[in-house]
């Protein structure tokens, strides 16, 4: 961590944040309302929230399908008038395949604002091949953010076989945002791999992939976790507005 010496000023703060883009909701592996979120997102102070559901699969069989994604739309649009100071930003979690191409009904991307991606078990993956599966999800054009690129697995199965400097150079060229997951028990990006992404250009979102309503605010672990390795704001997605946000969110699609 930081040591006895003194942060510097410029160091992303919790107060920073205006808004997560990691959640779930009831309609699919959540356990509260989209209403709950919401309420307990205004009260840690945010902006805005990002509901990212998971896409139905096999792997995610009471994921949203066309009709749930239909639903949760027409709520969130209902409770940005329940709230009008609260912005709400609808988004989707979609595993990747193993070899990192994306199985996306048609149209079921058209009115999202944004597809958070996650990466297939990396078991049986070599370094090369995992990294090509990456690679596939970071330049498709219909992807905003890769999430925790090495979170979560660490606890119980070995290192992930990936190759994050080709990531990060992969990111930096097709703007598609990098999560840092702000869980400290998944072990997620390091020291090194984030001063390369800074160095790169390649935004950074901290995330709490929160099933819950009370651990949305374990998004001040991931800035905690971001200070140590002395990120500033200058590349962290969430410390724009909900309107920067999907400007950048839109005017990367249209770069891919
Ligand atoms: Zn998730």
């Amino acid at each position: 961590m930081t040591g006895d010496h003194q942060p510097a000023p410029d160091l992303v703060r919790p107060c920073d944040i205006r808004g997560l883009l990691h959640s779930h909701s009831g309609y699919a592996d959540g356990v509260h309302s989209l209403h709950r979120m919401v309420e307990i997102a205004r009260e840690l102070g945010l902006e805005y929230l990002g509901i990212s559901d998971h896409l139905r699969s096999e792997r995610h069989p009471d994921g949203l399908d066309h009709d749930g994604e239909a639903a949760q739309r027409a709520e969130i649009t209902e409770l940005k008038r329940e709230f009008p100071d609260f912005d709400l930003l609808h988004g989707l979690e979609v595993y990747a395949e193993p070899d990192g191409e994306l199985r996306l009904p048609n149209g079921i991307a058209d009115h999202l604002d944004y597809l958070l991606v996650s990466l297939p078990d990396p078991e049986g993956h070599t370094t090369e091949s995992f990294t090509e599966a990456a690679l596939r999800v970071i330049r498709h054009p219909e992807v905003d953010i890769l999430s925790r690129p090495l979170g979560c697995y660490m606890l119980s199965k070995p290192p992930v076989p990936l190759d994050m400097e080709r990531v990060l150079r992969a990111a930096a060229e097709s703007g598609t945002v990098i999560e840092l997951d702000a869980n400290p028990a998944c072990n997620d990006l390091d020291g090194t791999h984030c001063r390369l992404a800074v160095d790169l250009g390649v935004w950074l979102a901290i995330n709490p992939n929160a099933r819950r309503a009370a651990r949305l605010v374990d998004y001040r672990q991931g800035v905690e976790i971001a200070r140590s390795m002395g990120l500033d704001c200058r590349w962290i997605v969430n410390t724009l507005t909900a309107d920067q946000l999907r400007d950048r969110l839109r005017g990367q699609r249209r770069a891919g």
